[in-house]
């Protein structure tokens, strides 16, 4: 089975939807045909002219990355920068360049998630939680239906509330309709009022997936005309958002705790606030620049904060009361790579998927 370019974006956007990128972002697919067919894609933090060549020289017409290569908008694509030759040469080779950026860092099972995995940690939450707008999605379907229905709404990501699936609420009644001319009725007879005994079904789904449950639903439904209604609800879900919170299998000292992402995430170096003197139990994590979340760490009773990009007055806010440590941005989110291929793996059976071998880290250590 052939795959696209839209396909590809399709599944990554189901682990990571657009909706969920920030204003500034620029995630999505930044370069190429979205109807074109895709024989193996490159899995890279960054693309880099490298990677592009790296890429070409494995065959993958699609490079799939955490930061987007466009970030701002290019006025002129002359080859100056970068950011233009990488363009240019991707163009040139018909590879499309797709991007999972904070979009990924925010979704539920994303960057931090997988920092988190990394360090064995359980009990893992969302450190900043975001609201996110929901909706209710309403359907009427012949009772012998709606085990049907109900499935292929719950597979397209309907019925999800906190750690539940398959969420939903179903009455039995009877739904009436009178079919005109023309029309090819499921059941009953053209011009005759139908009555029909029908199951209502109705579940909870993020405004980001309500187009995709609701597509589905009319897909499994059998009727011609099937009902299917999406009510915006006035509470949002907080699942998602960004950095993580969880507990260290085992409390360790604070030094244990250093060496240990030190090793986990292959920093030349690690840079900290000064030392509390008591056990890490409980850690904080926000993948790339998270100085931001330092305060917030605190308040949710974590020992130690994970992050990168701290600057030197950030380090202050550790106030004594948490240990804040730096262990660099590419570092922190190297493992984001993984994500990509374990998600589309299981999405895309069959669809190859190569990581890339560069090291687009643009920091050294002496
Ligand atoms: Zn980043």
């Amino acid at each position: 089975m052939s795959v696209k370019v839209k396909d590809v974006c399709r599944a990554l956007e189901e682990l990571a939807p657009l909706a969920l990128q920030e204003s500034y972002d620029n995630a999505g697919l930044l370069c190429g045909d979205a109807e074109m067919e895709v024989k193996s894609a490159l899995l890279a933090i960054d693309v880099t002219e490298d990677v592009v060549d790296e890429a070409i020289s494995k065959g993958c017409n699609m490079i799939i990355s955490h930061h987007p290569l466009i970030f701002r908008g290019l006025k002129k694509i002359t080859g100056k920068s970068y950011v233009e030759r990488c363009v240019i040469k991707a163009i040139k080779n018909d590879m499309a360049i797709y991007s999972s950026h904070t979009n990924l860092d925010k979704a539920v099972g994303g960057v931090s998630f997988k920092m988190a995995e990394k360090l064995g940690l359980k009990d893992v939450g969302v450190l900043c939680a975001e609201p996110e707008a929901l909706c209710q999605i309403v359907t009427f379907v012949p009772q012998d239906y709606a085990e049907k229905v109900a499935n292929a709404m719950f597979a397209a990501g309907g019925g999800c509330v906190g750690g539940y699936d398959g969420c939903s609420y179903r009455v039995e009644g009877v739904g009436t309709f009178r079919a005109g001319e023309g029309c090819n009725p499921f059941v009953g007879e053209l011009g005759e009022m139908h009555y029909e005994k029908e199951t209502r079904i109705e579940m909870v789904v993020r405004e980001a997936d309500a187009e995709k449950v609701r597509q589905a639903a009319m897909s499994a439904h059998p009727y011609e005309e099937p009902v299917v209604d999406v009510y915006a609800l006035l509470q949002k879900s907080k699942t998602s958002g960004l950095g993580v919170v969880g507990i260290l299998e085992k409390p360790m000292s604070e030094i244990d705790a250093l060496k240990l992402i030190k090793e986990k995430f292959k920093c030349a170096d690690v840079r900290f606030s000064p030392l509390l003197g008591r056990e890490v139990r409980k850690i904080a994590l926000c993948g790339g620049s998270g100085a931001e979340f330092i305060t917030l760490a605190m308040s949710k009773g974590a020992d130690m904060y994970v992050t990168a990009d701290c600057k030197y007055h950030e380090f202050f806010n550790a106030e004594g009361k948490i240990l804040v440590a730096d262990i660099g941005h590419f570092e922190s989110e190297q493992f984001t790579k993984e994500i990509f291929k374990a998600y589309l793996s299981e999405k895309i059976p069959n669809f190859v998927t190569y990581y890339s071998e560069v090291n687009t880290n643009p920091i050294n250590h002496l």
